[in-house]
């Protein structure tokens, strides 16, 4: 097996996450997990203290709506847990919910009427929508203003050329995690494998732009890349969300690499429920060759939700100019 080398600079982890700093591990050491789940919750607790401090003053509460079409159970448990998690932290939120049927111009003008309504501050519409319903017409009638998923072209613009905008809620957790980890990521080499508008193609912007956690030279990889494990191999930073279970695998990790497995894949298993989740990357043989990974679950899902919390708390604020 190869070592795991050392090329990073450790630095102070965020002092809102830990008191204590991390230390890229030397050889033979433990790979650093990348706990999502303990972030997120700490994140969570910074967002209820600051929604108690707005309600002191006298604001009411952040409210985000989220809309779910027809009944893909994954996007149940995906709206459910966002619904839960405004709950914890003492956002309104409201879950409308319609039919596989649904007309596109019903939600269109669905969509307008919570843009112009003061009381709302952000609107999610959970995708895929069936195929009748276009997502990029929806996606681009929702208000810049209320975009809290960070997908309008406008916001998509304006984080690519680092202007402020709420960033698309996956990326924007995987960049919390680097920074509160203390991740330097200044020079290195980041390959984002995987490049859907969702998640791959804005992790490469963000991870390119003059800003910290960011400044890396990006590589990014998709279905057509030649030679897939010659451009991991060279990964300093190597964040991986294809959908694909098992893809990477230990011989297409270098030594020491700061490793992000997006993927959520349910595979069969004789568990209760009939499965469980498991990422893009082959965790037990590629840990141990990690300075820094993320578990699935327990990694980027649960800072998906933050991030979602963190832009909700972002736009409330810009509403209300407070
Ligand atoms: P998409 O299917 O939209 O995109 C997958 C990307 O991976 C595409 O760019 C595709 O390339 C690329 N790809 C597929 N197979 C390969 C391969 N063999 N080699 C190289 N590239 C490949 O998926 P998403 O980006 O929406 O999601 C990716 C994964 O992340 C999924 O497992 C999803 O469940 C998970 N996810 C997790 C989230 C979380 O909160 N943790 C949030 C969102 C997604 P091409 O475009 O060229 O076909």
């Amino acid at each position: 097996m190869r070592m795991r080398g050392c090329f990073f600079k450790s630095k102070p982890v965020d002092e809102a996450y830990g008191k204590h700093s991390f230390q890229f591990p030397s050889l033979h050491m433990a790979p650093i997990i990348l706990d999502g789940k303990k972030l997120s919750q700490t994140i969570r607790e910074e967002l209820k203290a600051e929604v108690a401090t707005c309600m002191a003053a006298g604001h009411r509460p952040p409210h985000l709506v989220a809309i779910l079409v027809g009944n893909n159970p994954a996007s149940e448990t995906y709206v459910a847990n966002k619904v839960k998690a405004c709950a914890h932290v003492g956002y309104k939120s409201t879950e409308l919910r319609y039919p596989d049927s649904l007309e596109e111009s019903f939600l269109l003008r669905k969509l307008a009427a919570l843009n112009a309504d003061p009381e709302v501050d952000g609107i999610l519409v959970q995708l895929p929508l069936p195929a009748h319903i276009s997502a990029t017409k929806v996606i681009e009638t929702i208000s810049p203003e209320k975009d809290v998923d960070g997908f309008h072209p406008i916001n998509i613009g304006r984080m690519a050329k680092n202007l402020p905008a709420p960033l698309p809620a996956t990326p924007a957790g995987i960049l919390e995690i680097l920074r509160r980890y203390g991740i330097q990521t200044t020079g290195l080499h980041a390959v984002v494998v995987g490049n859907s508008n969702i998640v791959g193609s804005p992790v490469s912007i963000l991870l390119a732009r003059d800003n910290a956690p960011g400044r890396c030279t990006v590589t990014t990889c998709h279905i057509h890349t030649k030679d897939l494990a010659h451009h991991t191999l060279q990964a300093d930073i190597l964040v991986v969300a294809t959908g694909v279970v098992g893809l990477i695998k230990p011989d297409m990790v270098k030594s020491g690499a700061v490793v992000i497995d997006v993927g959520i894949n349910r595979i069969a298993d004789a568990s209760g429920k009939g499965f469980r989740l498991v990422g893009d990357v082959d965790f037990e043989g590629v840990a141990p060759l990690c300075s820094h990974i993320t578990p699935v679950p327990g990694g980027v899902g649960p800072m998906t939700i933050a991030s979602l919390l963190q832009n909700t708390m972002q736009l409330y604020k810009q509403h209300l100019g407070i």
